[in-house]
C-alpha cells in the first residue's frame, strides 16, 4: 500500500517538473483555493483558439454551429465525470460555485410563499448568505442536529424548504455525509430540496451521481478548484427538481424562444434547462477549455480516484508531521482543528486539508500574521484568516457571537495583523493539498515550522545583558552614525547631509514621510510590500532650491520620459486637485479621518504612474494642527504613526510602563493620549553588526542597514576599545539625549517581510527577516530598532528656534531607574 503510494509520488514529481513550470523554486499549499493548470493545458487550448474559427452560438453559420456542437459535447462529458445520466440531470454553466448558489436560491426566494433555508455550520459563506434570501431560516450547528431534523416526519412548514451544506468544509477538510440527500428526500416527502455544495470536495475526490433518486437537487462546484483552469462553474440540476425553477422571473439573451414587448408583454421560455437558467451568451471559450481540461486531467491522472487517494495519502503524512512536532519542553506546537468523525488518511471522512494554529513553548499563540510573513519569505503560498467560513471557524476556536463582535469593533478585519484578541486566535492557518502535490511539499512545510516554531526551552533568545560596570563612562560611547528622511512613504532614504542641523518636530524628523503614493483607483497608499520598485525611486530635500527633487535609479532609469521631477516644498494649495483621493482607515485619530491631498498636475502622476507600473498620484500630508492643552487631541496627520507594542511589565525589548506625567503644569510634544504613536525609529548599529554576524554564520547574505529604514543610526565610537559593542543594548534604554535634544523610546518595532527588499536593486531576498526571527522574536512577534518620539520643552515663545540634531551628535542613553529618570525631568525643566 505504502510502496504503491510512494511510487505513485515519484510520478507525480515527474509530471510535476515538465506540466507545472510556475512550481519551481515554491511551494503551493492552497489548493483549496484554487489549484493549478498544466502547462499542456494551456498549450492545448492555445492551439485549439487559433486553429478554429468559434462564433456565438444561436446562428445558422458554420462557426456558429461549431460552437453549439461543441459545447453540447461538453456537458455531456461533464455530467458524465460524476457518473450523471443526461436523462435525470442537466449542466448549467455558471460563473463560480457562488453563481450556482445564488441562482438556485433566487428561484426560492421568487416563491410567492417565500421558504425556509437551512444549512449547517460548516458552510462556506456562499451558503450562507443566501439566508437573507429565505423567510425563515436555520444554522444546524452539529450533524446530530440534522439527523434529528431529517427523522422528523413530514411537511412541518407550509414553505417550500431548501437544505444546503458542504460535502467537504473548505476549512478543515471534512467530509460531510453524502446520504443525507436520499433522507431528506424520503423523509420531507419532496417538501425540502437538497442543494450539495461540491466545490471543495470534486477538487481532489469523485463524485458519484449515478443514482439520480438518492442524488442532491442541485449540486454547484468550481471547476477551477479540479482543472487549476478554466474560471468556470456549473450547477448540476437533478432534472425531476427542475420544475422549481417555473417559478423564475427573470429572462433574458438566449433564454426565451419568442418575446413580445410593445402593445403586450408575453415571452415564451426555452425548453431545456440549462436554455432557461443560461442568461445572455455563454462563456463559450471557457466551455471549451474545459473540454482540453478534461483531457488533460485524465490523461495526466486517470481520475479522480486517484487524484483522492495520492491526496489523501499526503494529507495523512502531513497531519502526522504536524501533530508530532513538539517544542524542548515536550508540548505541542501544532493545534489541529479536526473533526472527531474524521480520519486523515480515510476519504471518504476526511479531505486533503489541515487547519491548525501554532503555540509556544508556553502554549502561547503565535500570531499568523507573522507564520504568513514568513512564509512569504520562504516562498510557501499558504492561507490564514477566516478562511470564508464563519460556522467553522467560530465552533473550532470557540469564539462566541459576542466576541466575534466586540472583535471586529476592536478593528479585526478579515486578512489584517490583528488576529490574537484577548489571548485567543481569530484565525487559523490553511494548508491544502491538489492533485499534483507531493511529499516533498508536505516535508518542506513540517521542516518549515520545526525551523522557525518550534522552540528548545529555555528560548533560544537570550535578553540582552547590559553590564552594570559598563555603565557609567557608556554614557557618550555613542553617536549618532546617520540621520534619514523618507519624504515619500515607502521611496528611497534620503541621508541628512552631515553638518546640517535637521529639524525635529512633533512628528518625527522635517520632511520625513510627508508625501505619499496613492493607488488612483482605490485611494489607499503605495508600499513596498506590494510595490518593491519603490525603493528605486529616491527623493531628496532641496532646501536651497524649495523643492522636493526625485529621481530614478536602476531599473526605473528609462521608465520614464523625464528623468526627474520637482514639486515645491511649500504646500501652495493651487498645486492639488479639489478632492483628495487618500483615505486611510488605520490612520484614524480621535475619530477624524486622516486625508492627503492629491497633486493636479498629469505630469506628476505620469512620472510615478510611468516608474512603477501603477497608475497612481502623488498626494501630500496635511500640515500638523496645533493641540491646546496638555490632553488636547493633537492631529497627527501622517499614517506612519503606528502604534508600537508598549505594555507594561511585559519584558519583551523596549517594552517600558507607562509614561508617569512629568510635572504638575508641564507637557511635553506628545500628549499622552498619542503617547504610543512612533513619529522616529532608531536603531543601533552594534545591534546590525550582531544580526549580520548571524546571518553570515549560515551563509546568508548581510543586511544593509538601509532595509530597516531607521530614521536614526545610533554607533559606538570608534575609538571605543573594538570588542566592547553592545549589540540590543537599546532594549534597555528609556530616554536618549542627541545633542541637545532629548528623546523617549517608546517601544520595539515590530518587522514584516519588507526588510527583505534590497534598497539597491528592489529585489527580494530572505534576509534579514529569516534570521531575525529566529533571534529576535518575542511572543510570535519579529522586533528589529526602536519607536521613539521628541520630548520637547514647551516653549512660551513660538518663535524660538527649532528642535535640531546633526549626524555625529553625541548620543547619551538613560535606563529605566529613578536617577536617571530624574536627570531627564530636570534637563527638561531648566
Ligand atoms: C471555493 C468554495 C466556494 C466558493 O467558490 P467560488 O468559485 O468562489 O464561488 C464555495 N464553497 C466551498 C466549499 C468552496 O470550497
Amino acid at each position: 500500500m505504502e510502496d504503491e503510494r510512494i511510487a505513485y509520488n515519484a510520478a507525480i514529481e515527474a509530471l510535476r517538473l515538465r506540466e507545472y513550470p510556475m512550481l519551481q523554486d515554491t511551494t503551493y499549499l492552497d489548493h483549496a483555493g484554487t489549484t493549478l493548470y498544466a502547462k499542456s493545458l494551456i498549450e492545448r487550448f492555445s492551439a485549439d483558439m487559433i486553429g478554429n474559427l468559434y462564433g456565438n452560438p444561436h446562428s445558422a453559420s458554420n462557426s456558429s454551429q461549431l460552437t453549439t456542437r461543441r459545447i453540447e459535447d461538453v456537458r455531456l462529458r461533464l455530467l458524465a465525470l460524476f457518473k450523471a445520466d443526461p436523462d435525470d440531470f442537466d449542466v448549467v454553466f455558471v460563473a463560480n460555485a457562488t453563481a450556482g448558489i445564488k441562482l438556485v436560491t433566487e428561484v426560492f426566494r421568487d416563491q410567492e410563499e417565500g421558504y425556509w433555508y437551512g444549512y449547517h455550520r460548516d458552510a462556506h459563506t456562499s451558503l450562507i448568505g443566501a439566508r437573507e434570501t429565505a423567510t425563515q431560516h436555520r444554522c444546524f450547528t452539529t450533524d446530530a442536529e440534522v439527523n434529528a431534523w431529517v427523522e422528523e416526519d413530514g411537511t412541518a412548514s407550509p414553505r417550500l424548504g431548501l437544505f444546503a451544506y458542504p460535502a467537504q468544509s473548505n476549512m478543515n477538510g471534512r467530509r460531510l455525509p453524502l446520504d443525507w440527500t436520499r433522507h431528506i428526500r424520503t423523509r420531507k416527502q419532496g417538501s425540502v430540496y437538497t442543494l450539495l455544495d461540491a466545490a471543495a470536495l470534486v477538487s481532489t475526490s469523485p463524485l458519484d451521481l449515478s443514482d439520480a433518486n438518492s442524488a442532491p437537487d442541485f449540486t454547484v462546484m468550481s471547476l477551477y478548484k479540479i482543472f487549476g483552469f478554466p474560471d468556470l462553474g456549473a450547477l448540476i440540476i437533478r432534472k425531476a427538481a427542475g420544475s422549481v425553477f417555473d417559478r423564475r422571473r427573470y429572462f433574458g439573451g438566449g433564454t426565451v424562444e419568442m418575446v413580445v414587448c410593445l402593445k403586450e408583454q408575453w415571452h415564451a421560455k426555452k425548453e431545456t434547462l440549462h436554455e432557461r437558467l443560461e442568461d445572455g451568451t455563454l462563456p463559450i471559450h471557457s466551455i471549451m477549455a474545459l473540454d482540453t481540461a478534461m483531457s488533460v486531467h485524465k490523461e495526466l491522472y486517470n481520475s479522480l480516484d486517484e487524484v483522492s487517494n495520492h491526496t489523501a495519502f499526503l494529507a495523512s503524512k502531513l497531519y502526522d508531521g504536524l501533530t508530532s512536532l513538539r517544542h524542548g519542553n515536550g508540548t505541542s506546537v501544532c493545534h489541529v482543528y479536526k473533526d472527531a468523525s474524521s480520519t486523515y488518511g480515510d476519504p471518504s471522512t476526511q479531505g486533503p486539508i489541515v487547519a491548525f494554529n501554532l503555540r509556544n513553548h508556553c502554549s502561547g499563540w503565535v500570531s499568523n500574521a507573522e507564520v504568513e510573513k514568513l512564509a512569504a519569505v520562504r516562498n510557501l503560498q499558504l492561507r490564514t484568516g477566516g478562511l470564508c467560513n464563519p460556522g467553522g471557524v467560530a465552533s473550532s476556536l470557540d469564539l462566541a457571537p459576542w466576541e466575534m463582535k466586540e472583535n471586529f469593533s476592536a478593528g479585526q478585519r478579515c486578512g489584517n495583523d490583528n488576529d490574537i484578541i484577548r489571548a485567543k486566535p481569530t484565525g487559523m492557518i490553511r494548508v491544502s493539498l491538489g492533485a499534483m502535490s507531493t511529499l516533498k511539499d508536505v516535508t518542506l512545510f513540517v521542516d518549515f515550522l520545526s525551523e522557525f516554531f518550534v522552540e528548545d526551552t529555555p528560548p533560544l533568545l537570550v535578553p540582552p545583558v547590559v553590564s552594570l560596570d559598563m555603565k557609567p563612562p557608556t554614557h557618550s560611547r555613542l553617536h549618532v552614525e546617520s540621520l534619514s528622511v523618507y519624504p515619500i512613504k515607502s521611496c528611497g532614504a534620503f541621508g541628512v547631509p552631515p553638518g546640517v542641523a535637521w529639524g525635529v518636530r512633533r512628528e518625527g524628523l522635517a520632511w520625513d514621510r510627508e508625501w505619499c503614493l496613492v493607488h488612483q483607483g482605490t485611494g489607499a497608499a503605495l508600499s513596498q510590500k506590494r510595490y518593491p520598485k519603490m525603493a528605486l525611486i529616491r527623493p531628496s530635500i532641496d532646501l536651497e532650491a524649495g523643492v522636493l527633487r526625485v529621481q530614478l535609479t536602476g531599473l526605473l532609469r528609462y521608465s520614464t520620459f523625464a528623468n526627474e521631477v520637482t514639486v515645491p516644498l511649500s504646500a501652495d494649495p493651487s498645486l492639488f486637485a479639489k478632492d483628495s483621493m487618500y483615505k486611510d482607515g488605520s490612520a484614524q485619530v480621535c475619530g477624524d479621518q486622516i486625508q492627503a491631498k492629491t497633486y493636479r498636475s498629469p505630469q506628476i502622476s505620469a512620472f510615478f504612474s510611468q516608474a512603477l507600473g501603477v497608475a497612481c498620484h502623488l498626494a501630500r500630508f496635511p500640515a500638523v494642527g496645533n493641540g491646546s492643552g496638555p490632553l488636547a487631541c493633537v492631529r497627527h496627520s501622517k499614517p506612519h504613526l503606528q502604534k508600537s507594542q508598549r505594555s507594561s511589565k511585559m519584558r519583551v525589548p523596549g517594552a517600558f510602563p507607562e509614561t508617569r506625567p512629568l510635572m504638575p503644569g508641564m507637557t511635553v510634544s506628545k500628549p499622552i493620549l498619542l503617547s504610543n504613536e512612533s513619529p522616529i525609529l532608531t536603531i543601533s548599529r552594534s545591534s546590525l553588526n550582531r544580526l549580520n554576524e548571524q546571518i553570515k554564520a549560515e551563509g546568508g547574505k548581510a543586511a544593509q542597514s538601509e532595509v530597516f529604514r531607521a530614521n536614526i543610526v545610533v554607533a559606538e565610537n570608534p575609538h571605543y576599545p573594538p570588542g566592547a559593542e553592545q549589540p540590543y543594548a537599546e532594549d534597555e534604554w528609556r530616554y536618549l539625549q542627541i545633542g541637545q535634544q532629548y528623546f523617549e523610546l517608546l517601544g520595539p518595532c515590530r518587522r514584516c517581510q519588507m526588510i527583505c527588499v534590497d534598497q539597491q536593486t528592489a529585489e527580494r531576498n530572505q534576509e534579514p527577516f529569516v534570521t531575525l526571527s529566529k533571534t529576535r522574536r518575542f511572543d510570535g512577534r519579529v522586533y528589529f530598532g526602536e519607536h521613539t518620539s521628541h520630548l520637547a520643552r514647551d516653549s512660551p515663545y513660538p518663535l524660538a528656534q527649532e528642535a535640531a540634531i546633526m549626524v555625529g551628535d553625541t548620543v547619551r542613553t538613560y535606563f529605566e531607574d529613578e536617577a536617571c529618570y530624574d536627570d531627564v525631568l530636570h534637563a527638561l525643566i531648566s
